[in-house]
């Protein structure tokens, strides 16, 4: 193959990364407001977008796959390849934590909410957009907006603990409220390892553009 079809393949394999990723930050966005909206066929939604993320992280993964051993690429042609590998991996991850989520839902059902929520689409607002800087900052191998990205993760761990904090007084109150509060309170980590996941997603990004390995989320 001559290099003008391996960039193009490279290429192609960046934009199948890309809309795997535009599929997870809708499913964080359905998952969080089916929950808000206590919206049940919008959770069943989230659940059968989890499943079309699994075939598409297999079909990359097999192209990541092909890519080197056809082409035997090396130094950052590899480092590009081997991003793409393990940030489809984290962007697995998050669908599953968005299923998580609708499954909250599912098991809420109409059962009144204890609290409006605020906090929690706040978190997962701002999860999204980290989680869009990360694919940015990969697609145009941006670093200052990889770690830009990375500094707010510590926003969404500020938050996530707010939220704990406040669902434990709901608790302490009302035992009533303990088995839904429990719920949100997993919904909140969900939300928070999302975010971590999208960390490493900007790390790799680092490594990929210096060769130098970064953790950025403690
Ligand atoms: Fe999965
Ligand atoms: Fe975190």
């Amino acid at each position: 193959m001559i290099r003008q079809s391996f960039d193009d393949s490279l290429g192609s394999l960046v934009q199948d990364i890309l809309r795997m990723g535009s599929i997870v930050e809708n499913m964080l966005d359905n998952s969080v407001e089916s929950l808000k909206l206590q919206d049940l066929k919008l959770a069943q939604e989230v659940l059968k977008m989890e499943n079309e993320i699994d075939s598409l992280e297999q079909e990359i993964e097999h192209k990541c796959l092909r890519l080197i051993a056809t082409q035997q690429p090396f130094a950052k042609d590899l480092r590009r390849i081997t991003a793409g590998f393990k940030i489809i991996t984290d962007l697995e991850r998050m669908a599953d934590y968005c299923e998580d989520i609708a499954k909250v839902t599912l098991r809420i059902g109409a059962e009144d909410l204890i609290k409006p929520l605020i906090d929690i689409p706040r978190m997962s607002l701002l999860t999204q957009r980290m989680l869009k800087d990360a694919l940015d900052s990969f697609a145009y191998e941006n670093i200052e907006l990889a770690y830009q990205m990375c500094k707010d993760d510590d926003e969404v761990d500020h938050i996530y603990a707010q939220v704990i904090r406040e669902l434990l007084t709901y608790m302490m109150e009302n035992p009533k409220t303990i088995s839904q509060a429990t719920s949100l309170m997993f919904v909140g980590r969900y939300i928070e390892r999302i975010a971590d996941h999208a960390t490493n997603i900007g790390e790799r990004v680092i490594f990929l553009v210096t060769g130098i390995k970064k953790e950025l989320n403690d």
